[in-house]
């Protein structure tokens, strides 16, 4: 029997889920980084790249997008060429579409999710036979048997005593076997079986509730990119990876927009046992979030912009931004360079200054601001 020390969580995100070989190479890596290393994971899978996209489409009404997903895990399913796992997806296509086809109001929540919920669904099965493709044992554990949530469709949230009852019933049964489980991420179910899913991202959420709720060291969140970066690096090229943040930190950047991580997925890890949660590729974790940073790494982490709105804003997030030093050293910055100030705010009982701006000048204060915080020492 493993222990129950050995357990972490692996979620594997979207991004990485394209094709045949890329699911082949997430049960490859899981098993040379956690099984070869004595570690007993258990994996949380997102759906593939683009598919829930899809069937949000699909659930308003779109055959091009049922076309689309239906043909997309087959060939995948095909890829790996085992009979076993292209009947299973057969069996689940099938009955996705048999259940589109008895819509009888395509604007109920309920069904929207129930339809959604088959990306991460099929997406479990194609893994747990990925897995057994490069000889790792592995099983099927059911989000909607196991993750309880409230009725909010759409972006529910994880009822955790119950979840947590759940999750205690199946453990000890998992590390006897030393079998690799698999579950969906993002999706679970109310009290009286009903499907929901937890909002977009939402697969962390999953990951990150399983690894509090069953006190678990260590979550690992794999994405296509080695790590939370300083800013987009698409509009600054020097960006760098944050090494370590703080969960309020890490919550705060998502509430910005910072990489898509679900907001949510903080909330267990504060409330109950506090996981650490290392983000990054199968190259390099570059970001550990915990829930305490030391004095010395309090400050800036992750500045971004949005412009969307009428008011565009500059985010500056990291405890401590709201200390008068670092408040001055921000407005001598726009006070030497000639950049407005539309409003500036600063929290006591949250890690971010917010800068509204002139429209149109964004970029250039950020990538102004990035080089003064982060690339000056
Ligand atoms: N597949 C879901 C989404 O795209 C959940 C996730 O990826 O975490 O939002
Ligand atoms: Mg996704």
């Amino acid at each position: 029997m493993m222990e129950r020390k050995n357990l972490c969580v692996v979620k594997i995100g979207g991004s990485l889920l394209r094709d045949g070989k890329s699911y082949i190479e997430a049960a490859e890596n899981i098993k040379k980084m956690f099984i070869d290393n004595g570690k007993l994971p258990i994996v949380v899978v997102s759906a593939a790249k683009g598919v829930t996209d899809s069937l949000i489409e699909v659930a308003k009404g779109s055959t091009k997008h049922l076309d689309y997903v239906v043909e997309k895990y087959l060939a995948i399913a095909k890829e790996l060429s085992s009979s076993k796992i292209v009947k299973r997806v057969l069996e689940e296509l099938e009955q996705l579409k048999r259940i589109v086809g008895t819509a009888a109001n395509s604007f109920d929540p309920a069904f929207q999710d129930l339809i959604v919920s088959f990306g991460e669904k099929l997406s479990k099965i194609l893994m747990v036979g990925s897995l057994e493709i490069v000889n790792v044992k592995s099983v099927e554990l059911s989000a909607r048997e196991l993750i309880i949530t409230n009725n909010i469709h759409g972006d529910a949230s994880i009822d955790y005593v119950s979840t947590a009852n759940n999750l205690e019933k199946i453990v000890n049964s998992i590390l006897g076997a030393s079998v690799t489980p698999v579950i969906e991420g993002f999706v679970g179910a109310t009290e009286d079986g009903v499907v929901t899913t937890l909002g977009r991202g939402g697969s962390d959420y999953t990951a990150t509730s399983i690894a509090s709720l069953l006190g678990i060291d260590d979550v690992y969140l794999v994405t296509e990119v080695d790590g939370i970066m300083t800013t987009d690096p698409l509009v600054v090229p020097s960006a760098k990876i944050v090494n370590v943040m703080s969960y309020v930190e890490a919550m705060e950047a998502a509430l910005h927009g910072a990489k898509r991580i679900n907001p949510k997925a903080f909330e267990p890890l504060e409330k109950f046992y506090g996981s650490t949660v290392f983000i990054g590729s199968w190259k390099l974790f570059g970001t550990r979030i915990q829930r305490k940073i030391p004095d010395n790494m309090i400050g800036p982490k992750v500045i971004m912009y949005k412009s969307s709105s009428d008011m565009p804003y500059i985010a500056i997030v990291g405890e401590g931004v709201g200390n008068i030093r670092f408040i001055k050293m921000i407005i001598d910055i726009f006070y030497e360079k000639g950049f407005e100030v539309l409003g500036l705010q600063t929290y006591y009982y949250r890690p971010s200054m917010l800068v509204h701006v002139k429209k149109g000048e964004e970029v250039k204060i950020l990538r102004e601001l990035h080089r003064k915080i982060f690339e000056e020492v």
